[in-house]
């Protein structure tokens, strides 16, 4: 085992990162990457290691984050040997009292080309802490930083620390201070940055000892042959599982240190945290919500229970030119559905070590990009946490959910996912390149956010689908195979950005006449034609269609019949014959 290097108290470095969990010990790693020699000191209220399978949250990874661990951190050796490969997003909805295999599922059927894991956070945490050491951060665990004193005059910051025993003050001094100091958001605080959430979301997780599959809770019989036929190797357990119904989605992820990570997440609203903010109360909760998964987890023994209530905020700034900056949770926190946690993470330790390289290396030009990084990382957390958290309130709604899910994925891959693979937030020229497009796309994003809002009010919900395997959709999988891939020029992300728009106006203007047909049935002949459409006003308000210049688009229409009919045939109206539901769907196209 390394030794640690003696600490000098009063010592002066270039950075001072203050917290040790996921976000800086990823951010010491990356700067010691790009820069051995510079000197760092890492403060941290934990004792180091932490214990073997230490639970934490935030186990799955997705596109962005695994491309940061694999590739920025050149970690893929590791988490191929250490962590399990993730068998994607799995999403079971609505009615929880019947199996899994009767409930809609949107899943993969395959893995998809680009590996992301399941990460065991305590294991992860334990071995960057042991790969830092090695790499020469001076790293003191069992200590808390008691202030940071900001110096805005351009000399050092001055932190305060204290170890446990809390006999001996120490003060260092940074160049560079950063703050990973979780929730504890050392910064935020002092200066008042941070920003209350706008809705109320809450969750408990625990870990079960074993394997707890979700195909578990489907009998191995012929019955189910077609739901066990229609995933690889006839096994879910790799996935990050959803079951989810109004208000709420319970996740399963499995953990290679022998565990299953259990977690309930609900809008407050809808379900309050008072009814199961503890483990028996949380027990309680899925013997009502998702019975089938409560008898099945009798079997099991917990291992440990957290909770955490009004889990997300936001955040005024977290950059600054003053030489201080913010990442993980003691920045901001969005909404765990889509596990982006650790994808803020890669942007913003991304954006921090570009800062301090250019800095140490004598380079002004940093300056003028902490407004874009700010920008950047505070509207994405607003985006996401607004768009994800109105969802909540339709997770039961077969059709409205599944079309929101592959609309989020859509916009994912097409414009944010690019900009990490390709580093294009890093520099000024590329991302001024692409703004134009990139806020045409963010205005878009608005409205339809709005628009899948209406549409949960006005749905019948009659239209259900057995199961969506979402890269199997040639339009969606034409945007991932697009976009999901590293080392392109300026030029061809430039011109795929611009085929990213044309593509989700024309997925856009197919939600619309979906939802029209939904809502609307007998607005038949309209439908038949599908005109073309302003795809940045649509509404399901018939009263607003003029105003809001609905049939007046400025972009010239695209022939839309290929998308449509890839969305349309994932749906089957249940009141319907299939064969009325093929006629209905020829006469769309007459
Ligand atoms: C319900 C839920 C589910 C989630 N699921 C996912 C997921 O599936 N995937 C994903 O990517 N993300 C997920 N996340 C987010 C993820 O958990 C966070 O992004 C991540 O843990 C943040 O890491 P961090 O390093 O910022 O904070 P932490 O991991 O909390 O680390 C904080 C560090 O600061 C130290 N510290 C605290 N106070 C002080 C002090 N005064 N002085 C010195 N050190 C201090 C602590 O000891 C610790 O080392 C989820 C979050 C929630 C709430």
């Amino acid at each position: 085992m390394p030794t640690q290097h003696p600490v000098t108290p009063g010592g002066n470095y270039d950075v001072v990162i203050c917290g040790g969990g996921l976000a800086g010990q990823t951010l010491a790693r990356q700067l010691k990457l790009n820069n051995p020699m510079l000197s760092i000191l890492m403060i941290i209220k934990s004792e180091m290691p932490l214990a073997w399978n230490d639970f934490k949250v935030g186990e799955s990874t997705v596109e962005i984050s695994a491309f940061y661990f694999s590739e920025v951190l050149q970690l893929q050796d590791y988490f191929k040997n250490n962590h399990y490969k993730k068998f994607g997003f799995r999403y079971f909805i609505g009615d929880s009292t019947g199996l899994p295999a009767s409930r809609p599922e949107i899943g993969l059927s395959s893995y998809a080309p680009y590996d992301s894991f399941q990460i065991d956070r305590g294991v992860f945490e334990s071995d960057l802490y042991f790969m830092n050491l090695l790499a020469n951060v001076t790293i003191i665990s069992g200590a808390s930083v008691k202030s940071v004193a900001l110096s805005d005059s351009g000399g050092l910051h001055t932190i305060t620390y204290q170890e446990d025993d809390g006999k001996t003050m120490y003060e260092a001094q940074g160049r560079w201070v950063v703050d990973a100091s979780g929730r504890r958001c050392l910064i935020q605080r002092s200066l008042g940055l941070q920003e209350a959430p706008e809705t109320a979301c809450n969750a408990t997780w625990w870990r079960v000892k074993g394997r707890l599959d979700v195909d578990d809770l489907v009998p191995r019989e012929h019955t189910y042959d077609d739901y066990f036929m229609r995933v690889a190797n006839r096994s879910r357990f790799y996935s990050t599982t959803h079951l989810m119904n109004k208000g709420y989605w319970v996740w399963l992820i499995p953990l290679a240190s022998g565990h299953t990570s259990v977690g309930i997440v609900t809008t407050e609203a809808i379900h309050p945290f008072d009814t199961y903010n503890t483990y028996e109360k949380s027990m309680k909760w899925l013997n009502i919500h998702e019975p089938v998964l409560y008898t099945h987890m009798q079997q099991f023994e917990i291992v440990d229970f957290l909770k955490m209530k009004n889990y997300s905020y936001g955040s005024k700034q977290v950059f600054s030119t003053d030489r201080w900056a913010c990442t993980g949770e003691a920045g901001l926190f969005t909404d765990p559905y889509y596990s982006p946690g650790s994808n803020f993470i890669a942007f913003e330790n991304s954006m921090i070590t570009r800062m301090i390289t250019d800095d140490i290396n004598g380079e002004e030009d940093w300056k003028p990009r902490v407004a874009e990084y700010n920008d950047f990382i505070i509207n994405m957390n607003k985006w996401l946490t607004r768009s994800i958290q109105s969802s909540y309130t339709y997770f039961h709604l077969d059709i409205v959910i599944a079309l929101s899910f592959i609309w989020d994925v859509a916009a994912g891959w097409s414009f944010i996912c690019p900009r990490m693979f390709n580093s294009i937030y890093l520099t000024r020229e590329a991302t001024t390149d692409m703004k134009e497009v990139t806020l045409r796309f963010f205005s878009m994003a608005y409205n339809v956010e709005d628009f899948f809002n209406e549409w949960k009010q006005l749905t019948p919900n009659n239209y259900t689908f057995s199961f969506i395997d979402y890269l199997s959709i040639p339009f969606l999988r034409k945007i991932y195979d697009r976009n999901v891939k590293k080392g392109k020029s300026t030029e061809q992300l430039k011109a795929a950005n611009e085929q990213n728009l044309v593509d989700i106006e024309i997925f856009v203007q197919c939600l619309f006449w979906i939802a029209l047909e939904d809502v609307y049935p007998e607005m038949t002949d309209l439908v038949s034609r599908k005109p073309w459409l302003n795809a940045w006003a649509i509404t399901l308000d018939i009263s607003s269609w003029n105003t809001k210049h609905l049939f007046s688009p400025d972009t010239p229409p695209a022939d839309i019949s290929e998308t449509y009919t890839q969305l349309k045939s994932l749906f089957i109206n249940r009141h319907k014959s299939i064969a009325a539901h093929v006629d209905d769907f020829n006469y769309s196209f007459k």
